[in-house]
């Protein structure tokens, strides 16, 4: 059984942790070459260690089609396997942020080392526990970081669609939010045209796409168009797995390469590099597991000579609140998929949207990870959830 908590020695155990599960929609449908996310169901987490209170989001998507995680399953995996696991593990309350940051990510990491993959579920239970360790220390992920600045540039996305004229639109609504770089969706049969007519109208706009893994075969061909229109970079053209494939095109294409999907731990990054399938990656601290992957990922970029930069995952104001901080480590090589007013769910999240004003969103500098939840927008939502204790001694 855990032992109660224990703030004096500088140590907290964790002695509930609660999930919920959140139904969120969507202020407009995502398009992307995958699929379509109209619907957004997000499982929280909250947890108790010495008396500090933390709070963590998973990722997962509504079905596996972007990544093989998917939301109820990783409600599963997180109330049956993760949470029992990390129950009574001892978290550092005490000392310097970065040392209890650091801490933190260690004690979760070995408590959740026998079990394989889930790195979206683990990333949730992860975030509670550095929320609830910095929050006991009145400290900011920003400072244990090392983040000084107060904001970071935001791009914008504009979902896939072969008319031409809608992803004019959708630019233009939102480099009139301020957005420093815009990003289109693209898949076969709705790629150069659209990004064609957004650069002719922008010859100088920072513009980037997203495949989302969607050429394959004769499909692949028609990439070559899009060396003209002076990129960015092409976010992932070719599927997860096709790791030989990119370094081959990579060889071919004038525009950059970034690979999104490809990265499912941070070691995924070593062999990127060191097959030259790309030459820069998108980093989401939730798909590799949490943030103490994502700086290992970061790191392993810069060892192997790879730009880095900060994706996004249709998440709440919590989530974005450390994607922000995440993407104001130096040396990020584009603006982050960090959302904005037009983001999601702005009406029904609980955590509320990360501040957006001239194109940049602020960095969180309250205590934790981010926002706490507004009780009332939580009720709402809320439509389950469980809370876990260690079990009894007695039997
Ligand atoms: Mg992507």
């Amino acid at each position: 059984m855990a032992t109660r908590s224990e703030p004096a020695g500088g140590a907290g155990t964790v002695e509930a942790v609660e999930l919920r599960w959140l139904d969120l929609h969507l202020a407009g449908p995502h398009r992307a070459g995958y699929g379509v996310e109209a619907q957004r169901p997000v499982v929280v987490v909250r947890l108790m260690a010495g008396g500090a209170e933390g709070w963590g989001e998973c990722a997962a998507l509504a079905a596996p089609t972007y990544r093989d995680e998917h939301a109820r399953g990783a409600w599963i995996v997180l109330r049956d396997h993760l949470v029992p696991r990390l129950l009574g593990t001892r978290l550092p309350l005490l000392g310097d942020p970065a040392e209890r940051l650091h801490g933190t990510i260690a004690a979760v990491g070995a408590a959740l080392a026998d079990v394989r993959g889930n790195p979206m579920a683990k990333a949730a239970l992860e975030m509670a526990a550095v929320d609830a360790v910095l929050r006991a220390g009145g400290s900011a992920l920003a400072d244990a970081l090392g983040v000084g600045a107060a904001r970071v540039p935001a791009g914008a996305v504009v979902g896939c669609s072969p008319d031409p004229g809608r992803a004019v639109g959708a630019t233009e609504a939102a480099l009139a939010l301020g957005y420093r770089r815009v990003k289109v969706k693209i898949a076969p049969g709705a790629d150069a045209a659209p990004l064609g007519a957004v650069r002719r109208r922008w010859p100088d706009l920072l513009l980037q796409a997203d495949a989302n893994g969607t050429y394959a075969g004769p499909s692949v061909a028609a990439l070559a168009a899009l060396d003209p229109l002076g990129l960015a970079c092409l976010e992932q053209p070719l599927a997860a797995d096709d790791l030989g494939g990119h370094a081959a095109l990579a060889a071919r294409l004038r525009t950059p390469l970034c690979l999104d999907e490809s990265i499912g731990r941070p070691a995924d990054v070593d062999v990127v590099g060191a097959l030259g399938a790309a030459t820069m990656v998108c980093l989401k601290a939730p798909c590799v597991g949490g943030i103490g992957a994502a700086l290992d990922a970061v790191r392993r970029a810069r060892a192997a000579g790879l730009g880095v930069w900060c994706g996004g995952m249709l998440q709440t104001g919590l989530g974005r609140a450390v994607d922000a901080a995440l993407a104001g480590l130096p040396g990020m090589v584009l603006p982050g998929d960090l959302g904005g007013p037009s983001a999601a769910f702005e009406e029904e999240d609980p955590f509320g949207p990360v501040p957006f004003a001239d194109g940049e969103v602020a960095v969180h500098r309250g205590p934790g990870v981010g926002p706490l939840p507004d009780p009332g927008a939580l009720r709402r939502v809320a439509s389950e959830r469980v809370a876990c204790r260690p079990a009894s001694p007695t039997a």
